[in-house]
């Protein structure tokens, strides 16, 4: 028992160390606030930083989650999406900004860990992850994954499923065309951009399911708008989504 404990701790004692050893080695400062990192930081953004970030809480919009709703927001009242209901555990400002910048652009996938633990201490009070079928992170079309090595929504979908012992699909939902990135666009050209960028395989996986959409980001909600009509086709028993930040006002 007692080797076993000591194999299996070794490799996260010896990352720490060499994680440390590089801090101290290369003082940097804080992406964010500029302040110069301490050795026991997260690299790239400090702790105080991180304690900024403003986790979501209701009342929000019982459908899309917007904050501060009671009941529905003018949008879903007057024309409802088709997710069951779109929760969100973070407000994307400043820490979680270059977060996410740092992980999916910059390609620090140091961040994964980190955000994954965020994300499952602070799962919004309804969303019960337990209870859907399968886990579906929002995919990025080949070209891209090739490019940037990983898909980050699946790679967050992977540590939220593992600790709440629901399976991730990763090939039932594709993305078969490519895109511009969204981040990249206004409002009216990302909705132009991703028509059609989706298509099913696999669909006698996922009728009669119950799924749950994981991405980074929700921005205007035009990816997560065209995954979903998408996923209607093959006729699930439900689509609902958690995304790590949400923008206000984009
Ligand atoms: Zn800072
Ligand atoms: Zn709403």
């Amino acid at each position: 028992m007692k080797s076993k404990s000591i194999t299996f701790q070794l490799p996260s004692v010896l990352r720490a160390m060499f994680e440390t050893a590089i801090v101290f080695l290369y003082p940097s400062r804080c992406r964010v606030c500029d302040d110069f990192l301490g050795v026991a930081s997260m690299p790239y953004i400090c702790a105080d930083c991180w304690q900024d970030v403003q986790y979501l809480k209701p009342p929000w919009c019982d459908i899309c989650g917007t904050p501060d709703v009671n009941g529905l927001c003018d949008a879903c009242a007057t024309s409802p999406p088709r997710y069951g209901q779109l929760r969100t555990v973070a407000l994307y400002q400043t820490t979680l900004q270059q977060a996410t910048h740092l992980f999916k652009f910059e390609k620090k996938k140091v961040f994964a860990r980190h955000l994954i633990e965020l994300i499952n201490a602070h799962i919004p009070v309804d969303c019960d992850i337990a209870t859907y079928d399968f886990i579906l992170p929002i995919p990025i079309h080949k070209k891209r994954l090739r490019e940037r090595g990983f898909n980050q929504a699946t790679l967050l979908a992977d540590g939220i499923a593992k600790a709440a012992g629901v399976p991730v699909l990763t090939d039932a939902l594709v993305r078969k065309r490519h895109t511009v990135a969204q981040s990249s666009l206004d409002r009216e050209a990302r909705q132009q951009n991703i028509v059609g960028a989706f298509e099913i395989r696999n669909p006698k996986v996922i009728r009669g399911k119950r799924l749950l959409v994981i991405d980074d980001v929700f921005t205007t909600g035009a990816t997560i708008r065209e995954a979903v009509n998408e996923l209607w086709t093959v006729d699930p028993a439900e689509v609902d989504v958690l995304t790590l930040a949400r923008a206000l006002n984009p």
